[in-house]
C-alpha cells in the first residue's frame, strides 16, 4: 500500500508482529548471540543478514533508517552520529585519496571546512562553486577524476534554494552521483530524488528530531546512481573487496551495494554509530514531524513578512516571500513550504545586529536551529568566525546576516519579541 507521509511517519520502519511491543523497542546492547560457530561466521562474510555488533547494525537504528528511507522514497539507508559523519561518509564512500568533488559555495559551515580542509589531508579535493552560475559555467569545474556534486536542498545560513534539476543533469551527463543534503526541508517538504538526487543526507539533530534532544545524522541511497555503468569511476563499489573475501558490492547487493559499501567498510572502520537510544528520541520526532513542520513554515512566513514590514531591518531573506529572489525554485521544488529558518539583516551593521540579539526574550542565542525553540545565530561571530572575510563571502554570508529559526510557540509572540528588541 502506499500511504502519504503523513502515514508513513507514523508507521514505516518498525512495523510489530502479533504480540510485539507497539513501540519501537530500543535494543541498548552491543552485541547478539549466536547458536554456532557457523552462523555468525556467515555473517562476516557478509553471506547472511544479522545482528553481530552493533558498531555494524542495530535493529532500533535499522528500523528508524527503514522509515527515513520511506519518507524520501529510496532504496537504502544508515543512520550515523552526525550530520557531518553523514556527509563524510556520502563522499568517502565513492571518492578517495586522488579523487575530486564539486560542491556548491552555500553550504554548511561545519561541512564547507569538512570538505576544503579535512578532506583535503586525506588527498581528497573539492572545487566549491557559485551554485548560481549556468549549466555551461559549471561545466567547466568537471575533471576526469571528478566523483560526485553536492548541495543543499536550503543552504544553512543563507536559505537559497538549490535548483535540482540544473545540478542533477550536470552530474549525471558527467556520469557523476548528486549527493543532497535535505536537512532543511526534510522529506515533507522536499523530495530530493524526485528531482534527480542520487543520495540524500540528513543531520537528524535539526527537524527530524525537532525538539534539540540528540545529534544525528542519515544517508538514503535512491538505488537510481547505476555504478556498473561509471565503473572505472567507482571501482571500490564494482570491483572486488579483499576485506570481504572479494565480494562486488553492485553484483552481491544491487540497490543496496553503496549503503552496504559503507555500513561494512566505512562504519567497520571509523565507527560513527548513533546510539540505539537516540535512534528511538529521533523515531518520536520523526512521527510529529508533518505536523511541525506546518506550523514551522506558518509562523517563518509571519514572521518574515513582519520583518520586511519594519524600517529597522534592512533585508529579509526567506524563500517563502513572494519577493524573495529564491522564490520561484522554493514553489518548484517545494510548494507545501521550505523550512523555518529565515536569514536578515539589521540597519547599523554588526553591532546593530549583536544588540538587537542581545533584547530578545523568546528567542534564545544557541548554536542550533530547526527545532521546537525559537532560536537564533549570528552566523559571522559563531558558525562561521573561522572563515575569513573572503570565505565569508564566498560562502554568501553578510557581516550583518542573522540566522533566526522560527519555532513553533504563537507567531504573535515571537513577532511581539521581535518587536520589543527592534525597538
Ligand atoms: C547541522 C547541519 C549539518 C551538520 O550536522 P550535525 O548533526 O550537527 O553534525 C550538516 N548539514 C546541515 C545543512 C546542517 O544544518
Amino acid at each position: 500500500m502506499s500511504s502519504k507521509i503523513e502515514t508513513k511517519c507514523i508507521h514505516e520502519g518498525w512495523k510489530p508482529s502479533q504480540g510485539e511491543p507497539r513501540q519501537l523497542p530500543i535494543y541498548q546492547s552491543t552485541t547478539f548471540k549466536y547458536d554456532s560457530s557457523d552462523a555468525m561466521g556467515r555473517l562476516f562474510d557478509l553471506e547472511a543478514e544479522g545482528y553481530f555488533y552493533t558498531r555494524l547494525q542495530n535493529p532500533t537504528n535499522d528500523a528508524v533508517a527503514a522509515k527515513i528511507c520511506a519518507l524520501e522514497g529510496g532504496a537504502a539507508a544508515m543512520l550515523t552520529s552526525s550530520g557531518q559523519a553523514a556527509n563524510f561518509y556520502a563522499i568517502f564512500n565513492i571518492c578517495e585519496a586522488g579523487g575530486h568533488f564539486i560542491a556548491s559555495s552555500s553550504i554548511y559551515g561545519g561541512t564547507y571546512n569538512l570538505f576544503g580542509v579535512t578532506m583535503k589531508k586525506m588527498g581528497i579535493e573539492c572545487t566549491f562553486v557559485d551554485q548560481e552560475l549556468p549549466e555551461e559555467e559549471l561545466a567547466k569545474y568537471f575533471r576526469p577524476n571528478t566523483k560526485a556534486v553536492f548541495g543543499e536542498t536550503i543552504t544553512n545560513p543563507t536559505v537559497s534554494v538549490f535548483d535540482f534539476e540544473k545540478f542533477a543533469g550536470l552530474a549525471h551527463s558527467h556520469g557523476v552521483p548528486l549527493i543532497v543534503d535535505n536537512t532543511f526541508a526534510t522529506p515533507v517538504n522536499c523530495r530530493p530524488f524526485e528531482w534527480g538526487a542520487d543520495i540524500v543526507t540528513h543531520s537528524t539533530s535539526k527537524y527530524m528530531d525537532g525538539h534539540g534532544v540528540g545529534v544525528g545524522g542519515c544517508i538514503v541511497d535512491s538505488g537510481n546512481f547505476d555504478w556498473s555503468e561509471h565503473a572505472e569511476k567507482f571501482p571500490g563499489l564494482t570491483t572486488p573487496d579483499a576485506s570481504y573475501h572479494g565480494i562486488t558490492y553492485t553484483e552481491r547487493f544491487g540497490k543496496g551495494a553503496y549503503i552496504t559499501k559503507a555500513t561494512a567498510q566505512l562504519m567497520r572502520d571509523f565507527g560513527s554509530i548513533q546510539s540505539p537510544q537516540n535512534a528511538f528520541y529521533l523515531n518520536l520526532g520523526l512521527e510529529t514531524l508533518p505536523l511541525r513542520m506546518e506550523r514551522h513554515c506558518r509562523n517563518a512566513l509571519a514572521v518574515a513578512r513582519f520583518l520586511q514590514s519594519q524600517e529597522q531591518v534592512a533585508w529579509v531573506h526567506y524563500p517563502g516571500l513572494e519577493g524573495d529572489r529564491y522564490h520561484h525554485l522554493a514553489v518548484k521544488y517545494m510548494p507545501d513550504g521550505t523550512c523555518g529558518v529565515l536569514a536578515f539583516g539589521i540597519k547599523g551593521g554588526r553591532e546593530a545586529s549583536i544588540a538587537f540579539m542581545d533584547k530578545l526574550k523568546v528567542a534564545s542565542i544557541v548554536t542550533h536551529v530547526a527545532d521546537a525553540k525559537t532560536c537564533l545565530l549570528h552566523p559571522a561571530s559563531h558558525t562561521h568566525r573561522q572563515l575569513t572575510d573572503e570565505q565569508l563571502a564566498e560562502s554568501g554570508v553578510a557581516p550583518d546576516l542573522i540566522r533566526l529559526s522560527v519555532g513553533i510557540e504563537n507567531a504573535e509572540d515571537i513577532i511581539e519579541d521581535l518587536r520589543q528588541a527592534l525597538q
